[in-house]
């Protein structure tokens, strides 16, 4: 009993002793010293605090090297001198596998490589942590030892704590002006690829990905309250998904292990001991998940890999509530912000304040990723291709963004200022070229009408369309209203969502689209699976033909906003003729239940599909009989068409989909339609494209549905091509083996007088 009593009080000591030096720490992170300053003394507060001979920190820089930046008991001449690539030597291999390493005599580790400028040759023992913001790496802190010595669990455990402290102060100062800094790297030109075409001057806000507000907090007992109610929220919304009649036994299973885990003491024990250290609520969680995922995603059984995601959904849920205060703060933005990002999400966009965004500038980013179809739709120029952008840019840097001849001014000098005055001006005249057409009907030289629809889903969409006129939605994202609210709209509120467009659309026809969610359309507040390949995986129908309760919720939620009138559905990523059916069954059992319940029923239903998947161009009979309009998804048609990720940047352009391949697929499509007599729409992103709806009027199509921003520039192509012409240029093409006929395509179109 003794020894017992001894050894916590022992702990409790040590424990205190812990508390003691991080309140040092957390004091000398709002000092007024300089980064430098601060690392050298937080290196050796560890060292002394660890009895550790040496602590270095190694910061990650661009080109993924990491550079020695500080450190107590290595020799100071080794900082800014001594890099490691990823993976090289023990640091290297922390930053590689982002996890804690431990080698207790490094002279035998086939990893280490010695460094003779650092002086580290007496050195045996080694403990280093990652420090990570998020998905970022920051760089890591290490710690050797003369002695060769097995570091404690708790010495970890504060190493861990430290990397927390350091990625918030360093995350700070990679994304923040230093006035030094940003003077050095004036009149900056980078080249850049335009995903978006448009101009803009404005202050660079870096996109950081789930931000806290700060990491360290002196007021334990305010940060443990924050997470009590917090996770009270958690509760209550749960508890309320378990009174929803229509919920599945499976889905109920999944809301009962969430509250088990938000009662689970052990799980609230290790947070409250970080909170103790420190940390605030919000960072507490996520490095109790930071170390719950490190060891259950080494673990291969798929049940466990499951509770990982719904760790993860949990604490997504309880930080969201937490994060409240700091979301809005993040809309805090200048005016004319430039958002730049590594890559970025189309649920992350609508996060900020769009009025205030005026281009996005990205590291990663292609034409048919969906937060670029987003950004276009709200008349947002993008660029991207430029590496290491994030880092090599401050907050409040002035940015001048050419979208239209791929140039990127970092702190442009006056000259460049003045000639953007010249640049705007040429690109208004520009955009002016398709005022002319605006109220002229959309008919081709030779008179085929064409009916001109715009794709839709934020509010912004259908006033975006400048008075241009259009016939109607011919695909409405019913994902996008979705992305933009904090957990999923129930009946009442998609009912009344549903409703507007009706209303504001007046007379016009909508064709909704049923929930496309997954790959690159990811609620934050749904169960998110973690997949190797989301683009081709747990999505859009194949989600809501699981978790039918959303399926049937959102059909009714349709029947019940378009009863009196015409209403038109359409389903995502049809694989199989069997999802169809089984789809269309659930839809007329809705249909019938509200005929039951003798609710006012809409005056007719046309149920349509997507064609976006290849494997339903081998059935097309078959799955033509079964609707009554299709329309060709080309972005994730292509996709799958030529096996290149739509959002990969590396291979985008890789393939054209002006090949002679891709368009006899599509016209195999048409010929089908036609035979049964149903409309076939193209509602990707290629009739938003002026020479790629040249293609399509040349293959037959006559229903386009597009951008809104796009309406101008493709009512200039349809009133500017002869049809007949193009139809018969492109027939004696679609047997040649060239990879792509935009070359060929174009010059004819130039010299028909198309306005491409
Ligand atoms: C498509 O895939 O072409 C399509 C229109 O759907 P989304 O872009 O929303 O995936
Ligand atoms: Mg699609």
């Amino acid at each position: 009993m003794g020894v017992i009593k001894h050894s916590l009080k022992r702990k409790k000591e040590k424990n205190q002793k812990s508390q003691d030096v991080l309140g040092e720490f957390k004091k000398l992170v709002k000092q007024n010293l300089s980064t430098e300053e601060k690392l050298n003394l937080i290196t050796k507060l560890t060292a002394q605090h660890l009895k550790t001979d040496a602590c270095t920190f190694y910061m990650m820089r661009p080109g993924e090297v990491l550079e020695l930046y500080a450190t107590y008991g290595l020799d100071k001449k080794s900082v800014h001198e001594t890099f490691l690539r990823i993976g090289e030597g023990l640091n290297g291999e922390v930053a590689l596998r982002r996890k804690p390493l431990q080698v207790e005599n490094v002279w035998s580790h086939s990893g280490f490589v010695y460094k003779p400028e650092t002086k580290e040759l007496n050195l045996n023992s080694f403990a280093a942590v990652p420090v990570i913001h998020q998905d970022i790496l920051i760089g890591v802190l290490s710690v050797q030892k003369k002695e060769q010595y097995r570091f404690s669990e708790e010495e970890i455990d504060f190493l861990l704590i430290i990397a927390m402290i350091l990625s918030g102060m360093l995350l700070n100062l990679l994304t923040h002006n230093e006035g030094k800094v940003a003077s050095a790297r004036r009149h900056k030109k980078l080249d850049a690829v335009c995903l978006i075409s448009g101009l803009a001057i404005g202050k660079a806000y870096v996109h950081k990905r789930m931000q806290f507000d700060s990491i360290l907090s002196s007021d334990k007992l305010a940060e443990q309250k924050k997470l009590i109610a917090a996770i009270r929220k958690v509760e209550e919304e749960i508890s309320q998904k378990l009174l929803l009649p229509d919920i599945t036994h499976e889905q109920a299973e999944i809301f009962k292990t969430y509250l088990m885990f938000t009662r689970d003491k052990g799980w609230a024990k290790k947070i409250n001991n970080a909170i103790e250290a420190g940390l605030t609520a919000e960072a507490a969680i996520q490095k109790v998940l930071n170390e719950i995922t490190e060891r259950m995603s080494m673990m291969s059984d798929p049940y466990i890999k499951e509770r990982l995601h719904d760790f993860q959904d949990l604490a997504g849920r309880i930080t969201r509530h937490l994060n409240k205060k700091q979301v809005k703060s993040s809309k805090r933005l200048a005016k004319n912000t430039i958002l730049v990002a590594k890559n970025l999400g189309p649920v992350e966009l609508l996060d900020y304040d769009l009025n205030k965004i005026k281009a996005i500038v990205l590291e990663e980013g292609s034409q048919t990723m969906h937060m670029t179809i987003v950004a276009k739709s709200l008349g947002i120029p993008v660029v991207s291709g430029i590496k290491d952008i994030t880092t090599s840019i401050l907050n409040d840097d002035v940015l001048a963004v050419d979208a239209v001849n791929g140039f990127l001014y970092i702190n442009p000098s006056d000259e460049v200022l003045d000639d953007f005055d010249a640049r705007f001006e040429t690109y208004k005249q520009h955009q002016a070229q398709y005022l002319p057409f605006k109220n002229q009907p959309s008919e081709t030289k030779d008179g085929t009408y064409i009916s001109l629809n715009i794709n839709a889903g934020l509010a912004a969409d259908i006033s975006n369309t400048k008075n241009f006129s259009y016939d109607g939605i011919g695909l409405y994202r019913t994902e996008l209203p979705f992305m933009s609210a904090t957990s999923l709209p129930d009946l009442k509120e998609q009912i009344s969502i549903y409703k507007t467009v009706l209303k504001e659309v007046g007379n016009k026809k909508v064709i909704f689209r049923t929930l496309d969610i997954g790959s690159d359309k990811i609620l934050p507040y749904f169960e998110n699976k973690k997949e190797e390949n989301p683009a081709m995986g747990w999505r859009s129908i194949r989600i809501t033909l699981d978790r039918r309760i959303i399926l049937k919720t959102q059909l009714r939620a349709l029947i019940k906003a378009g009863a009196g009138r015409e209403l038109n559905i359409m389903f995502p990523m049809i694989t199989t003729i069997d999802e169809l059916k089984e789809a269309k069954n659930l839809l007329h059992t809705e249909l019938e239940r509200e005929k039951e319940k003798e609710g006012l029923l809409p005056s007719s239903v046309q149920i349509g599909t997507m064609i976006e998947v290849p494997s339903l161009l081998f059935q097309l009979d078959e799955l033509t009989n079964e609707v009554d309009f299709v329309s060709i998804g080309t972005n994730d048609l292509a996709q799958f068409f030529f096996a290149t990720d739509r959002s990969n940047p590396i291979i985008w352009d890789k393939y054209d989909s002006l090949s002679p391949a891709f368009l006899k697929a599509l016209q195999k499509i048409l010929t089908a339609c036609q035979k049964k007599g149903i409309p076939c729409s193209v509602c990707g992103e290629m009739a938003s494209r002026p020479l790629e709806a040249f293609a399509l009027l040349a293959l037959g199509f006559t229903h386009l549905s597009m951008n809104p921003a796009s309406l101008g520039s493709i009512k200039a192509v349809i009133r500017t091509t002869n049809i007949q012409e193009a139809n018969h240029f492109l027939k004696n093409h679609l047997n040649d083996s060239d990879a792509s006929l935009r070359t060929l395509l174009k010059s004819f179109a130039t010299d028909h007088g198309v306005l491409i």
